[in-house]
């Protein structure tokens, strides 16, 4: 029987790193070096030896624009989760200007129509994704097998 909508979701909200994991392949190349990409690395980590990404683009600082992600300095919101993967992460971004839209003063309007709430449970943390991604590049750049 296939898997509900709402059980998948459960399943990866859920998901955590492992406690004790063992090294199943030698190297892992990962193509992409932007956000999916540094969390696959992340999760990659565990399972191998070694994680190589291959971006094509000049990796800048924070504020930096770059072709493959032309959308980086919009605002972008993201559910807590991605603490689990990148301990610390939520300081970092916090730390260089993210703020976080609590349920409370979340207010969602388009074409000047107020939104039924979403995520009404959850607190977001808001930031361009080019600081998110600097931030998770400098987190998942320190593991010892990630390159
Ligand atoms: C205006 C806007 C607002 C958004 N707001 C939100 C939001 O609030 N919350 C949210 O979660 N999401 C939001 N999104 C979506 C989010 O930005 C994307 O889902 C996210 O960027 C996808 O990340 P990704 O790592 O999968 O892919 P991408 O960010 O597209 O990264 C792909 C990477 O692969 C690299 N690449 C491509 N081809 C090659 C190649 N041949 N060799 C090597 N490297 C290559 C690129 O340079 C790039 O670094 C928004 C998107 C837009 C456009």
């Amino acid at each position: 029987m296939l898997d509900s909508a709402d059980s998948i979701f459960d399943r990866l909200v859920n998901a955590a790193p492992p406690t004790a994991a063992r090294a199943a392949f030698n190297t892992a190349c990962v193509l992409g070096g932007s956000i999916a990409g540094l969390l696959a690395a992340q999760v990659l980590s565990d399972y191998t030896e070694r994680v190589v990404i291959i971006e094509r683009d000049e990796m800048g600082g924070p504020h930096c624009s770059r072709p493959g992600t032309p959308h980086a300095e919009q605002f972008h919101g993201l559910l807590p989760w991605t603490e689990r993967w990148l301990k610390g992460f939520t300081d970092d971004v916090l730390n260089k200007g993210a703020t976080i839209s609590g349920t409370e003063t979340t207010l969602t309007v388009m074409d000047g129509q107020r939104q039924a709430l979403s995520h009404r449970e959850y607190e977001i943390v808001c930031a361009t994704r080019s600081l998110f991604e600097s931030c998770a590049r400098t987190s998942v750049l320190r593991l010892p097998n990630v390159s």
